[in-house]
C-alpha cells in the first residue's frame, strides 16, 4: 500500500499541481449561484441536466440536492479517486460509499459516473461494471471518449454506458488555455457531428460553464443544436430509453455537469484519504 501512495504521488503531483492552481482561479463564484445560471438557462429551453455529484461534498448536507432543483442527479464517487491506481479494495470501496451516501438520503443512485471518466479498475474496465450492477446500478455514463460510439455500450454484466465526449469544458478551458468564448463555442459545436444518428454526451462542469463569463457559451451551444435539422436536446436519463424509438436520422443530445468540489475547502478534504 505505501509504495502505491509513493506511486500515486509521484505520477500526479504535477497535475495536481496544475489542477489546484486551475481551481483557485476558478472559485469566483458560489457552487449554488453556478448551478442556478445553469439551470436557468436549461429551463429556458426546456431541457434538462443530469448532475454527477461526488458524494463526499453531500455526505453532511442531505438537503443540498434541493439546488439541482428538478434537474437529475447521480453520483460520482465519494472522494474522487483515480480507481486505476488506487487498489480494487479502495476503489470499491468509494463506490459503495457514494452509492450509499444517495441510499441514506432517501436519493435513487440510478446512474453513475467514475471520477475523471475512468473506468478501469486496475486495468480491468470488467470489474467496474460488474460491481456497478451489484450496487443496484444498471445505467452508467463514466466512458470518457475523444470521439465516443454514438450509441450506448452495452455490458456482459446488464449495464448500459452512454460515452461522453471528451471534448470538454476543462480540455478546451485549462488545457488547451482557450479563452475566447467564440472560439470555445466553435470547438464544442464541431463536436456535434461526433454522435451524428446517435446520441452525444457533454459534460459541462458547472465550475466552469455556471460562470458569467462562460454561461453564453452553454447558451450558445444550445442554440446551434436547436438550429440542425433532426438534433433533439433531451436528458440523459430519457436518452437510455428513447435511444431505441427514435428515428434513424434523430440525434440525442444530453448535458451532464461533474461537481466535484463546492469550494477549495472541499477540494483538500478529498486527499484524507492519502
Ligand atoms: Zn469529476
Amino acid at each position: 500500500m505505501f509504495r502505491r501512495i509513493l506511486k500515486y504521488r509521484s505520477r500526479r503531483f504535477p497535475v495536481l499541481i496544475k489542477k489546484i492552481a486551475n481551481y483557485l482561479n476558478l472559485f469566483s463564484d458560489d457552487m449554488v449561484n453556478l448551478i442556478r445560471r445553469i439551470n436557468q438557462v436549461l429551463d429556458k429551453y426546456d431541457t434538462k441536466m443530469t448532475y454527477f455529484i461526488s458524494t463526499y461534498l453531500i455526505e453532511n448536507r442531505p438537503d443540498y440536492h434541493e439546488h439541482f432543483e428538478n434537474h437529475d442527479f447521480a453520483p460520482h464517487g465519494h472522494l474522487h479517486l483515480d480507481y486505476t491506481i488506487v487498489g480494487k479494495k479502495a476503489a470499491l470501496g468509494d463506490m459503495k460509499n457514494s452509492v450509499l451516501v444517495f441510499k441514506k438520503q432517501n436519493l435513487d443512485p440510478w446512474v453513475f459516473r467514475a471520477p475523471y471518466g475512468l473506468t478501469k479498475i486496475g486495468n480491468n474496465s470488467e470489474i467496474f461494471f460488474e460491481y456497478e450492477k451489484k450496487l443496484g446500478i444498471l445505467y452508467d455514463s463514466s466512458i470518457r471518449a475523444q470521439n465516443p460510439p454514438p450509441h450506448p455500450v452495452k455490458h456482459k454484466c446488464g449495464v448500459t454506458s452512454m460515452p461522453f465526449i471528451g471534448i470538454t469544458d476543462d480540455y478546451l478551458i485549462d488545457d488547451l488555455k482557450l479563452n475566447n468564448n467564440n472560439e470555445i463555442l466553435r470547438r464544442f459545436a464541431e463536436t456535434l457531428e461526433f454522435g451524428k444518428n446517435g446520441v452525444l454526451v457533454y459534460d459541462m462542469h458547472p465550475i466552469r460553464m455556471g460562470q458569467a463569463k462562460y454561461i453564453e457559451i452553454f447558451e450558445g451551444l444550445i442554440k446551434k443544436i436547436n438550429q440542425k435539422r433532426n438534433y433533439m436536446l433531451t436528458s440523459l436519463k430519457e436518452s437510455f430509453s428513447n435511444f431505441s424509438k427514435k428515428d434513424e436520422d434523430e440525434t440525442l443530445v444530453c448535458f451532464t455537469g461533474d461537481i466535484d468540489n463546492l469550494s477549495m475547502i472541499d477540494y483538500f478534504k478529498r486527499f484524507k484519504v492519502f
